[in-house]
């Protein structure tokens, strides 16, 4: 089968390589879509630590795909099914495991990272992940493409949900990629009041204009001349700026998470920490999601989310590099591969 494999210095590779094999306890899928994500383009450029030189890995943790062989003592899977799979399981038995929160277990691995993924024609998933409930059956009619961003708006659900916003609240995004809109979509369904977006790129704006977002774009206009007592900051760029004006621009009991991870190296920001303590901020972070969030993320695809307008691209998987390049670009949205 074909499959786009990392390896690090030489980056990511089209190769053809054999069907995994599946034993006990797993199933094989055929990748129906995967989509790229930031993630990937990191990974895919500057390498990932789970990844050491010499090792081969195929790429891609948010994937569809439809069950073609199942293994010896799985009942509750069927060939045929459409299913997502999501990329974070544990040891199932540590204190983090047992709460649930997976994607923090000391040996926790991840399909499309510290596992095999989905950027191939066939993806095998181990048995620790089937058992943990990493596989979720699909409607037979949902489009592989849009429920392959279920992972990605699991991400957002974890970290909008201690957010606890409501009809009450004004709500200022910093960065309109498709998380920043994902954002939009949840703030909107909680009812709140405002929805400001800021970023630096215009066209991207544009879209969350056009989703009911009032905007600003950065480098025009500084967010903290515009706006003042906002009562929930989410800030879903890499961009030590917009975290330190986050603080400012936030009002009396504000909250806000620090969604976008820096990249590594980037000097330790410094934050006014008295805007916390006088005007009485909660701050979180949030990384990753888990099963709870992508059963979550899958309830609101079916039910209350069209994201569709999200695909800027679909690409065949051979077209990879294309993909990420489109990413760096800027303009792309959700780029997917149908392998
Ligand atoms: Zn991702
Ligand atoms: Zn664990």
């Amino acid at each position: 089968m074909k499959a786009a494999v990392f390896s690090y210095p030489q980056g990511i590779r089209i190769v053809d390589v054999p069907v995994p094999q599946i034993g006990r306890g797993e199933v094989l899928l055929r990748v129906r879509a995967a989509s790229l994500c930031g993630t990937d383009l990191r990974i895919a450029r500057r390498g990932h630590g789970s990844i050491p030189q010499g090792v081969q890995r195929i790429l891609g943790h948010e994937v569809v795909g439809e069950i073609v062989e199942v293994g010896e003592g799985v009942t509750d899977l069927a060939e045929g099914m459409l299913v997502l799979v999501a990329p974070n399981y544990g040891c199932g038995k540590c204190r983090f495991c047992v709460a649930g929160a997976q994607h923090h277990c000391p040996s926790g691995k991840a399909l499309g990272i510290t596992e095999d993924g989905g950027f191939a024609e066939y993806m095998r998933v181990p048995e620790e992940a089937v058992r943990q409930g990493n596989v979720f059956p699909l409607p037979p009619e949902a489009d592989p493409v849009m429920f392959s961003f279920a992972e990605a708006l699991a991400c957002v659900v974890h970290g909008f949900l201690p957010l606890s916003v409501s009809f009450r609240d004004t709500v200022l995004i910093y960065g309109a990629g498709p998380i920043g809109l994902m954002f939009l979509e949840l703030a909107r369904l909680s009812g709140a009041r405002e929805i400001w977006m800021a970023d630096i790129s215009p066209s991207r704006l544009e879209r969350a204009a056009a989703r009911g977002a009032r905007t600003i774009v950065v480098g025009e206009r500084k967010v903290k001349d515009v706006l003042r007592d906002v009562d929930v900051v989410i800030v879903a760029a890499p961009a030590p700026d917009a975290q330190r004006e986050a603080l400012e621009v936030a009002g009396v009991f504000g909250r806000i998470n620090f969604f976008g991870g820096l990249p590594p190296g980037t000097p330790e920001v410094p934050l006014a920490t008295n805007l916390i303590h006088y005007k009485e901020l909660l701050v979180t972070g949030t990384t990753r999601s888990n099963n709870f969030h992508v059963r979550a993320a899958l309830d609101l695809l079916v039910r209350q989310l069209d994201l569709s307008y999200l695909v800027s691209h679909t690409l065949p998987l051979e077209a990879i590099e294309e993909g990420l390049r489109l990413m760096e670009g800027k303009d792309a949205l959700k780029v997917v591969l149908i392998p």
